[in-house]
């Protein structure tokens, strides 16, 4: 098939999925089942099991006997990693279809999501190096009569929250790591896009992941998630999603067992574009680090800072771009922009835009909503005569809307790009040096880019600075994080007695 012009079928009947307990699927039975329509079609494509608070319970305890009896935690590095190796080339074998669903789920373009599968495979490929160079330290500095010996134990077992804007990409970027440290976990999937989780869990096991390490609840999170943070025999939580659940969970966490948190939240991420910027560079730069993921990316690019000099040339450039962007039916390969993911989400965007007029900022593309295949589409949308005090400056937007705002000397730009309570990520485009390396310095970002955006891998770890989180997936960082330390004093020799 010519895969310039292919379009993929939807399914004839939506797919009924259980969910993953023990290492094996559970039957919906007579559960609530909720039904999943393709945000791209409006077509029900899943069928998914609302899991009740004892299949919570159930799945925990699955997690616990299989961390405390040591079937995973207890095996070398090698024999773990040789799992993770195993489940990449599964992942690999089975790019298409995760791809698929994962399409049908989110409503983001075909090609995008088979490039994210690769993606995976290389995050579970390098935690599988990981799980075997995972190490302590040791001090033998403190005479004859001491060793000391610093080790990294797993913390146990893990609850892991993913939201629906890379159901699969945000997935792999925790679980090859938990798994790599010898934690066991439980995994909660946003309800609307739970079926690639589920496909993880299987391929798992096939990877020969002993029973009962990896379980998959499904269900909303106002219910299971929820209990999820607020349950006493979960260790750690590891959870993305927004800045306002992020804070839920601190809560339910400090009113049960104070269990370690790791939180990925909101951005409000600048573009901060120079003169001297290569601007066709940047300006490309700029329109895809917006309407990637139709803006639906915790570090989509969305505030413009530009300087002055070429703020209005620039911000031409930047619409040309855009306008160019081919947004249509996420099944359809040349798709460079898909559907927007929830009905809530399409409805928050809209009102961002209709509030951004409101402000008095100047609307100069997009902004209306596109008629495609059934489904909900938003074009993608450029403010300019923005001030950074706009709630289109301040507030995540979470859609394909970018904001210009201009600025004349670099302390500027940098304190207005400081100038949020988030701090994800951020970009700067300049060909000099000194001005690239000044402002990744004093910009306050978990990632930073420079003459690029949304770049990574799995070296890389993530996580944001302030009201965008705590803690770091992925990287070395990332494995260490599901680890937690412990020293160990060894006395050598005979000891010197307290009492004669
Ligand atoms: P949420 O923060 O509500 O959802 C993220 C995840 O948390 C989902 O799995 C959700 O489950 C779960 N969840 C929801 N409520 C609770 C709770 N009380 N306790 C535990 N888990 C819970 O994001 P939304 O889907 O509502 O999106 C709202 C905004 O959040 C977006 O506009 C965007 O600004 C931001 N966002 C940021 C993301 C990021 O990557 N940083 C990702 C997604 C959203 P379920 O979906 O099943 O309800």
């Amino acid at each position: 098939m010519d895969k310039a012009s292919a379009i993929l079928s939807l399914p004839s009947e939506p797919r009924e999925f259980g969910f993953f307990l023990d290492g094996k699927w559970v039957e919906a039975g007579d559960r609530d089942v909720f039904e999943r329509a393709s945000p791209g079609h409006g077509v029900a494509v899943t069928r998914i099991p609302r899991c009740t608070t004892d299949d919570l319970d159930a799945a925990v305890a699955s997690a616990r006997a299989a961390f405390n009896d040591r079937r995973w935690c207890g095996l070398s590095g090698a024999d773990r990693a040789a799992v993770l190796l195993k489940t990449a080339e599964l992942i690999r074998a089975r790019t298409d279809e995760i791809a698929y669903w994962e399409t049908l789920e989110n409503g983001k373009p075909i090609a995008q999501a088979r490039g994210e599968v690769g993606g995976c495979v290389g995050m579970f490929e390098f935690a599988a190096g990981l799980a075997r160079s995972l190490h302590g330290d040791s001090y033998n500095n403190s005479g004859d009569g001491a060793f000391g010996v610093v080790t990294r134990e797993p913390v146990g077992v893990v609850g892991l929250i993913t939201p629906w804007n890379f159901p699969f990409l945000i997935l792999c970027e925790r679980v090859p790591y938990i798994l790599a440290s010898g934690c066991s976990l439980v995994a909660k999937p946003s309800e609307v896009t739970s079926a690639t989780t589920l496909l993880l869990a299987e391929i798992m096991s096939e990877a020969g992941l002993p029973d009962g390490v990896f379980n998959v609840v499904t269900g909303s999170g106002s219910s299971i998630g929820q209990k999820m943070a607020e349950h006493m025999d979960v260790d750690m939580l590891s959870f993305t999603g927004s800045t306002n659940v992020g804070r839920a969970v601190v809560e339910a966490t400090g009113k049960s067992n104070f269990k370690k948190l790791g939180l990925e939240l909101g951005g409000k991420n600048p573009q901060i574009v120079f003169a001297d910027a290569d601007l066709e560079d940047a300006a490309d730069g700029v329109a895809f680090g917006i309407a990637f993921n139709t803006g639906q990316c915790c570090v989509s690019g969305s505030r413009l800072l530009v300087e002055r000099s070429v703020a209005d040339k620039f911000a031409d450039m930047v619409v040309e771009k855009l306008r160019k962007v081919r947004v249509g039916d996420p099944l359809d390969e040349t798709t460079q922009a898909g559907a927007i993911t929830t009905d809530a989400q399409n409805r928050t965007i809209l009102s961002y835009i209709a509030k951004g007029q409101e402000e008095g900022a100047t609307l100069v593309t997009g902004g209306g909503v596109l008629d495609i295949a059934g489904g909900q589409y938003i074009e993608p949308t450029v403010f300019t005569n923005v001030t950074n005090d706009m709630a289109v400056a301040r507030e995540e937007i979470f859609g394909p809307v970018i904001v210009v705002i201009p600025f004349d000397t670099l302390d500027e730009a940098i304190e207005i790009a400081n100038d949020t309570e988030y701090g994800l990520a951020a970009s700067v485009w300049s060909k000099n040096l000194d001005t690239a390396l000044t402002v990744s310095r004093r910009v306050q970002a978990g990632r930073f880019w420079v003459n690029t955006t949304l770049a990574g891998g799995p070296e890389l770890p993530i996580g944001g600075f302030k009201a965008s989180g705590w803690g770091r997936e992925a990287g070395m960082q990332g494995v260490e994080e599901y680890t937690q330390v412990k020293s160990i004093h060894i006395e050598i020799g005979k000891r010197a007695h307290w009492v004669e």
